[in-house]
């Protein structure tokens, strides 16, 4: 199945001059989503994580249904002020200004095994951001599996963790 046929691009959006890449038509295609989640699967049980972590908030929907497929828990990075309990954060820099994640203190445990899932990697800041944070909590981070990966932005060399995408576009 060619799953890139059912990923749709939008043009300027957020902003004037930047192409989209809406996953919501292969969400709203059950086998073409099926298909993906398989893919995605096979990608991160190479890695052998112990838990799977997702990146709000697309990231939740692609890390959910391998977290089921793989019988792994899932755990969520989100935009500060969203957990709650004890947290986490981290700080990072971004174009203009900076962004905070958190994670929950309890959901990693010092040594385990972590892959983490986005939809769509770009410059590679958020990834880079969700993997310190990780390891930061005592997590051996294995590896980042995403959908989409933008090759020309080089976010691949800025996470420095083995990373797997399954669809590429320059
Ligand atoms: P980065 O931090 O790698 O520059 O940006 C990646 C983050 O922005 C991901 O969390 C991703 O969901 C979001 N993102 C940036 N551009 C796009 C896009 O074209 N399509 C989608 N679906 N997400 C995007």
């Amino acid at each position: 199945m060619d799953l890139k046929q059912h990923i749709r691009t939008v043009p300027d959006f957020p902003k004037p001059g930047i192409e989209f890449y809406d996953i919501s038509t292969l969400l709203a295609h059950p086998r073409a989503w099926r298909a993906c989640v398989r893919r995605l699967a096979d990608a991160v049980d190479d890695m052998q994580p112990d838990v799977l972590v997702g990146i709000e908030s697309r990231g939740f929907l692609t890390a959910a249904p391998l977290a089921l497929e793989l019988g792994l828990g899932f755990v969520m990075v989100r935009k500060k002020g969203k957990l709650p309990g004890e947290v986490v954060h981290y700080e990072y820099g971004l174009e203009y200004g900076t962004d905070t994640i958190e994670i929950q203190k309890d959901a990693i445990e010092s040594g385990q095994r972590i892959v983490i899932l986005d939809d769509l990697l770009a410059t590679g800041g958020t990834l880079a951001a969700s993997a310190a944070l990780c390891k930061q909590m005592g997590g051996d981070v294995r590896g980042a599996v995403c959908i989409i990966e933008l090759t020309d932005l080089k976010g691949r060399d800025k996470i420095n963790i083995p990373f797997t995408s399954l669809l590429k576009y320059e």
